[in-house]
Formats: C-alpha cells, structure tokens, sequence
C-alpha cells in the first residue's frame, strides 16, 4: 500500500526549529528554501524580494552560477588539509586577494566576527613589538553602537545591552567614544597605549548609521599623527555594498588593517579575512594565531570566483547607481510612518515612526505578504539591502511593494 506522506507546512517548519534549535533568533515567519539571483521562495513556492541578502553576504545574488561551479569543482577535488601542510590552492589565493584589495598580506578567517579577534590581536601585537607599548597595556578605541559579532571579546566592545547583558566578565583594554565624534576621537587618542581604532564606515547593525561626510579621512588622519593603527570593520560595508569595493575608498582612506567577511563568498561558506601591509602582518609570528578551516583549499576558490564576480559584473557601480534611485523613489513615498531615509550605494534603512501600534515588525511583515522579505533593527529601523545584481526594472518593482506594505497602514 502506497504510503501518504503529507507535506510540511511552514507551520511544521518552524516548530520543529523552535523544539529542537536554541532561541537565539526571533525570525521573520516564512520558511524558505530556494534562492535564484535576488529572489528567494518559500517552501509553498512563494517569490519574494531578498532585501537582506543574508546581511549583505549574498551580494553576488542567490545561487551565482560561476561560484557554485567554483565550489562543485574544488569539492570533488580537496576541500581540507588543515594549515599543518601546504595545498595548492592557498597561495593563489592569497596572491589574488591581495592584489584585488592592495595589500601585502591577508590572514583567512572564517566567521566576520573571527576576522575582528584576529585583528584586535594582530593590533595590539603590533602595539607590543613596533610601538612599544609596555605589556599588557595596549587599549583600542572603539564606538558606541558598534557591532563587530557575537565572541565574548568582541562583545566586551558593544554598548548594547542585548550583545552584551548575561555575559560577563568581559574583555579588558577597550575605550568607547561615540560614533562620528572627532572630538572624542582626538581626547582618547591622547593616551600614549592606544595601538588601534576600530571602525565600520557605515554602522550597519545600529542602523545604517553613515557618519558625517569627511569623518573616516579625519579619523585616519588623527590616527595616523599619534601612530595608531586604523581599523576597518568591513565584513558588511565590503565588497561593493556602499557603491565602492569597500566603503572607506568614498574617502580615499585605505585602512591600516582591513577586516572582510560575509560577500568574500558570495554567501556559499564563512570565508574572512583580514588584509594588512608587512610591518603589521609580520607581527604574529608562527603557531601565535590560526584557524582548522581558515584558508582551506575550498574556501579559497570560492571566495577567488566570488571576487571575480564582483568585479567582472560591476557590482559597486550597479550597487550606487540603484541605491540612488531606491533612495530618490523611498522618499517619494508619502507616508507619516516614514521618519527618514538613509544610506549609501545598496545599504539603506528607514526609520518607522510607529502608528495605531504599529511598528517596523508590522511593516516587514506586510512586506513579505506581498512579497519582499527585510528585517527590523533595534526595533524602529527597517534595512534594505537587496543583492547588488537587483536591476532597475526590479529595483522599481520592490519600491511598489514596500509603497503598497507602508501605505496599508
Ligand atoms: N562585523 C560587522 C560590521 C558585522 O556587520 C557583522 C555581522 O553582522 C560581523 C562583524 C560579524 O560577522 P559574523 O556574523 O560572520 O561573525
């Protein structure tokens, strides 16, 4: 007798996560299954907008054909040796990935928030040996509202409460000064231990917070007149978010020590990295830091293929050009739920003013009923960051959509 199996609902889907996974997310309730360039659909094969883009992992568009033939090729060949031996594959890599970015050396990671510890450790190793801090004193000045991941370190940086509340004791050695404060900056700066300024270009976590123009090139600058290293968080402003290869480049900054995560693979596998010149990199020495999957020979080719996309396809000139008329077209929008919008290249948000109750939950959730899937920030904020392939007729389509969801409220 034939068996009848029924078909799980999204329903079942989401129970069966809420039994079995940790609560440590509050997702949006659709269950998805396929992803095709800036699409994605659910398992009742629905179509929806992705304006996330895992965060701005999948720049490169759902399932990029030239990456999955990257990573199917290399599979089939060496995925891991580890870094107790040699493989063929690595030094390509690093050959490649450094002359795309303009560097001398690159440190592979995994996870964004892995390429943030090995920059703060790579920092305040250069602290001890080339600016001669005494040991054990290097500080790194960092900002409020800063979100650099989830590791007990790097949350000892975070001054939100939901990062940070529950976790204690945290890690030494940070100073926190507000965002877009050069004030502040040049105050801390005074104490001869600070090896380091850790930076993202554009808040994104906080809320697409884009400081004021001119801001990065005089932070550098302060940095740079007290021999302090500049650090660029650009695990999510990377790789053509902003409209440029990373962000810092709007001010014609290239950062003493670059961090990059996320897009580095087009969302097919935690690959970052982080990027320095010799007297900086050279500071941690062998067996002093490393990682199991860090450089592996399969994250090396999908990460070589995932740049080349961005470059052959001309994503940061997409990327501003559409962020210029998803900016223009969102504030055409008239609704007194809107209270600002704002951004760069394809990283923007706006700011819900809630009405009869209402809030950005309710907002995202009318959205992906009618077909376009983002996600509340800090409760009020909506960010909006679509694949950077998103064309213009679709980039028209999706402001239709978010009008319609805004406008039923
Ligand atoms: N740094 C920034 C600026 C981020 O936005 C994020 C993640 O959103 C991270 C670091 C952490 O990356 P991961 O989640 O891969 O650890």
């Amino acid at each position: 007798m034939a068996e009848i199996i029924a078909k799980m609902t999204q329903h079942d889907y989401m129970e069966r996560e809420a039994k079995y996974g940790a609560h440590n997310y509050h997702p949006l309730p659709v269950v998805l299954e396929k992803g095709e360039g800036v699409f994605l659909y659910d398992t009742d094969g629905k179509r929806y907008f992705d304006f996330l883009s895992a965060y701005s992992a999948v720049n490169q568009g759902h399932c990029h054909p030239k990456i999955t033939k990257a990573l199917v090729e290399q599979a089939q060949k060496l995925t891991l040796t580890s870094r107790a031996f040699y493989n063929d594959v690595l030094g390509e890599y690093e050959e490649f990935v450094t002359n795309y970015f303009g560097y001398d050396k690159v440190l592979p990671m995994n996870s964004g928030a892995e390429g943030d510890e090995t920059a703060l450790k790579l920092c305040r190793k250069w602290g001890y040996t080339k600016k001669g801090i005494p040991e054990n004193e290097a500080k790194i000045i960092v900002c409020e509202g800063n979100f650099h991941g989830r590791t007990i370190t790097v949350i000892s940086m975070s001054n939100d409460p939901e990062s940070y509340g529950g976790f204690g004791p945290f890690t030494p050695g940070f100073i926190r000064i507000p965002y877009n404060d050069l004030t502040a900056l040049e105050n801390a700066l005074k104490d001869p231990n600070v090896a380091g300024f850790l930076v993202e270009p554009i808040q994104g976590e906080a809320g697409v917070f884009v400081p004021d123009e001119g801001y990065l090139k005089k932070a550098y600058n302060l940095c740079k007149a007290k021999n302090v290293l500049f650090i660029a968080d650009e695990v999510q402003t990377g790789i053509a978010r902003t409209g440029k290869l990373i962000a810092c480049e709007h001010e014609g900054v290239r950062p003493d020590v670059l961090i990059l995560g996320k897009a580095m693979s087009g969302g097919f596998y935690p690959v970052s990295a982080v990027l320095a010149d010799d007297d900086i990199m050279l500071c941690i020495k062998p067996g002093e830091h490393g990682s199991t999957f860090g450089g592996n020979p399969l994250a090396c080719k999908i990460a070589i293929a995932s740049l080349e996309v961005v470059r052959d396809e001309k994503l940061a000139e997409n990327a501003e050009k559409m962020g210029t008329i998803f900016r223009n077209e969102l504030t055409k929008i008239n609704s007194e739920m809107i209270e600002l919008v704002r951004g760069k290249g394809l990283l923007n948000a706006i700011v819900i003013r809630p009405k009869n109750g209402k809030t950005a939950w309710d907002v995202c959730v009318a959205m992906k009923d009618n077909g376009l899937l983002a996600k509340p920030t800090h409760g009020h904020i909506i960010r909006f960051a679509p694949p950077l392939i998103i064309t213009e007729a679709q980039i028209h389509d999706a402001i239709a959509i978010i009008k319609k969801s805004i406008e039923q409220f």
